[in-house]
């Protein structure tokens, strides 16, 4: 396990936007704004999302006038790493510090080909789900679009000092937060993740995982942005509603599923159902067979994730034959289902859980 952490932000940056926060179009009425013509955004916003100008002094290929006239008006502000553990299987946590107090945390997961990174949408989280940690510190506040997608800039960065051949090639909206709770930073952040001059990320190579809030997911589902994975973890009401109460109350599991049909879906996709496993609540072979019968009517597969015990928590891991013998339920009905491996054990690596570990220091 190591530790390190990169340099505080610069407290001289007064009310000037984040340019990071501008969507492309907002850019461009930045820049019509500044005296230049709107084709000059295409070029800041490669220097944003690919270059990774810290600074409008660096964008060289824009005139004096114009970069000084940027660094003026505007400032590049991105989350500052203040702590970085990598566990012994290569998992790499990153808290970070959006100034004013105010931390998240993200994840970059090694595959066998590239990286997945874990992202957060809100600081901290309303839905109180009581198997994680990031629900027990209730909602601090939306993140913006440059903390969204500054997230993933600060990884790149952290990879491009690493001995590695592996490259940042997933996204999985995991983290902190219910997304869809930030739908319109959401929204525009995932815009912004399919530029083709910016990030350029494939639709196909992120997804959104909600509890399932409502119009969102209806609204997100057919945006075609992303994939969608839907926190189940019960196979029926009354235990959904001791997991994830508020979630569970806002919309019920039959009335979650019935919204689940009304989402169109190309062939080859699916929806998502994460299942976390908890030992002795909801792992038994009932339930994998009550949750085989729910979803008979509903196009998708079964992410499981074997629960890692979280200090503070009431909950306890699975035992290794009760994952097998749920899993194989799943199979033997014909429902796709993988297991996540739990990665980054050693390091808190599940939601929440590193920054309440810094928190309690
Ligand atoms: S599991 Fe997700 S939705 Fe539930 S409290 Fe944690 S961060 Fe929020």
């Amino acid at each position: 396990m190591t530790q390190s952490a990169n340099a505080p932000a610069s407290p001289d940056q007064g009310d000037r936007p984040n340019l990071l926060d501008l969507s492309f179009h907002q850019l461009e009425d930045f820049v019509t704004r500044l005296g230049e013509p709107p084709f000059r955004a295409r070029q800041v916003w490669q220097w944003l999302w690919q270059k990774g100008a810290a600074s409008p002094l660096e964008m060289t290929n824009l005139s004096k006038e114009m970069r000084a006239r940027l660094d003026e008006s505007a400032v590049i502000r991105l989350p500052v790493i203040s702590k970085q553990l990598q566990s012994s299987d290569g998992t790499i946590k990153l808290l970070l510090d959006l100034g004013e107090g105010v931390g998240i945390e993200t994840v970059l997961i090694p595959e066998k080909t590239h990286y997945t990174q874990c992202l957060s949408s809100q600081a901290g989280c309303a839905m109180a789900c009581t198997f994680c940690r990031t629900g027990q510190m209730g909602l601090t506040r939306n993140l913006t679009h440059g903390e969204i997608l500054g997230q993933i800039l600060v990884a790149r960065t952290v990879l491009a000092s690493l001995d590695t051949k592996l490259s940042l090639r997933n996204l999985v909206f995991m983290g902190m937060g219910e997304p869809l709770l930030n739908y319109n930073n959401l929204l525009q952040s995932l815009e912004s993740l399919h530029h083709p001059q910016g990030l350029d990320f494939s639709s196909r190579r992120v997804t959104v995982s909600t509890v399932g809030i409502v119009p969102g997911i209806l609204e997100f589902g057919r945006a075609g942005l992303g994939a969608l994975a839907v926190s189940l973890h019960a196979p029926d009401q009354a235990l959904r509603e001791k997991l994830m109460p508020k979630a569970a109350k806002a919309l019920p599991l039959d009335k979650l599923l019935e919204v689940l049909k009304k989402i169109p879906l190309k062939p080859r996709e699916n929806i998502t159902f994460e299942y976390v496993l908890l030992g002795g609540v909801n792992d038994s072979p009932q339930q994998a067979r009550d949750l085989v019968r729910i979803l008979s009517h509903v196009k998708g597969k079964v992410n499981l994730i074997a629960y890692n015990a979280s200090p503070g928590l009431p909950y306890d891991a699975p035992s290794p034959e009760a994952v097998e013998a749920f899993q194989k339920i799943l199979w033997d009905k014909g429902i796709t289902v993988t297991l996540r491996k739990s990665k980054g054990r050693d390091i808190f690596a599940a939601c929440g859980q590193l920054l309440a570990a810094s928190a309690d220091e």
